[in-house]
């Protein structure tokens, strides 16, 4: 009887628990995500208004580096801060170019080849579409399209994605690099873009929602399929002009 009331209170407990750890999940990595909008606006303080790229060319060559190098000294060194805690394999704290191939710490948050080919749980904003002349937020610079965008670019701060639960890549053309948000999907600038309708496992990452930081510094958990991107509004780009 006793043991009967017992596993009957169990079940009633564990669902409990188990949701309220998933909550306190979100909410670690929506205070990353937090972390890295607030380095984005010091380093763009830093950088006459650009903000980093989402990813460059080394200038002693070798290969490339990720947005994620150039925040580095804005967030403590704490490479946790990339991370969303509910990712268990593609963890940038690990320093695992990928699950064949061995850690190297040391190319943590530094300018060196390797670094971009860690994958992490939170991405950049990369995913734009150019009616109106509309930019990403972390664009690229000269050797690539060259549209790298500036803080007074940025219309409606608070209507402007920087970071989110990344896993962009719905094709897998590029397995390592789980640390941008990317348009894959269909044409490549058009409006309209939505995670859920590219199969994008990171857009559902936290109960079917995903977290994602703005350009005001303020972050939330976000309906994919509601997130704004027409000739009306669109929070996945910066318009081109400044004024
Ligand atoms: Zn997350």
């Amino acid at each position: 009887m006793v043991i009967a009331i017992i596993a009957i209170l169990a079940s009633m407990l564990l669902p409990a628990l188990g949701k309220a750890k998933a909550r306190a999940l979100q909410i670690h990595c929506l205070n990353n995500m937090k972390q890295l909008a607030l380095a984005t606006h010091t380093y763009s303080g830093d950088a006459e208004e650009w903000l980093p790229p989402i990813q460059a060319l080394l200038p002693q060559g070798g290969g490339e580096s990720s947005w994620r190098a150039y925040l580095f000294p804005y967030v403590g060194k704490a490479p946790r801060v990339y991370d969303c805690p509910t990712e268990k394999e593609e963890v940038y704290a690990n320093g695992r170019p990928s699950k064949n191939r061995p850690p190297s710490p040391w190319v943590l948050g530094q300018f060196v080849p390797g670094e971009i080919d860690i994958a992490s749980g939170i991405g950049a904003v990369n995913v734009h579409w150019t009616f109106g002349g509309a930019q990403p937020p972390f664009g690229r610079p000269a050797g690539y399209e060259n549209n790298l965008c500036r803080t007074p670019m940025i219309e409606a701060p608070s209507q402007f994605l920087w970071f989110g639960d990344g896993h962009g890549d719905a094709f897998g053309v590029w397995p390592q690099d789980r640390w941008w948000i990317w348009k894959e999907v269909g044409q490549a600038n058009s409006p309209g873009f939505n995670r859920l309708a590219q199969g994008d496992k990171g857009a559902v990452r936290h109960n079917r929602r995903s977290n994602y930081a703005r350009a005001d510094g303020s972050s939330s958990l976000l309906d994919p399929a509601r997130i704004p991107c027409d000739t009306n509004a669109c929070w996945w780009s910066a318009k081109a002009d400044s004024h």
